[in-house]
């Protein structure tokens, strides 16, 4: 059985939308070349979509290791041009999945801290 806990369904227009662990997703099949990666359903609304849809590998024709060092490095405070030649990529492909990255943190980061603490 997958555990589907972290996801939500991601049509806006689904009353369950973003509602993670709701139990309303299965897996309808599975693709890439090794079958890794998982299409997720909807029962609520029907809406089909990729585990990744909403991440920064969506889409991603590196290999995941090889982008998870691309962040991994930027994170670790390497430059644009520094990360390129320590992983091999170009520093436009750096530069593309920092800001898809940094999109997707900043959603993640509305998500989880949308009331500020008060004052005391
Ligand atoms: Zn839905």
């Amino acid at each position: 059985m997958d555990d589907l806990s972290r996801f939500c369904c991601l049509n806006p227009d689904c009353p369950e939308h973003g509602k993670r662990g709701a139990g309303n997703l299965s897996v309808t099949s599975r693709y890439c070349p090794d079958k890794a990666r998982r299409m997720l359903r909807c029962r609520c609304c029907k809406a089909r979509f990729s585990e990744r849809k909403g991440t920064p590998l969506f889409g991603s024709h590196l290999p995941a290791e090889k982008a998870v060092s691309v962040l991994h490095h930027i994170a670790e405070g390497s430059g644009v041009r520094k990360t390129g030649r320590l992983v091999g990529v170009s520093r436009e492909t750096v530069a593309r999945y920092s800001r898809k990255a940094g999109r997707h943190a900043r959603g993640l980061h509305d998500e989880l801290v949308a009331v500020s603490p008060p004052y005391p």
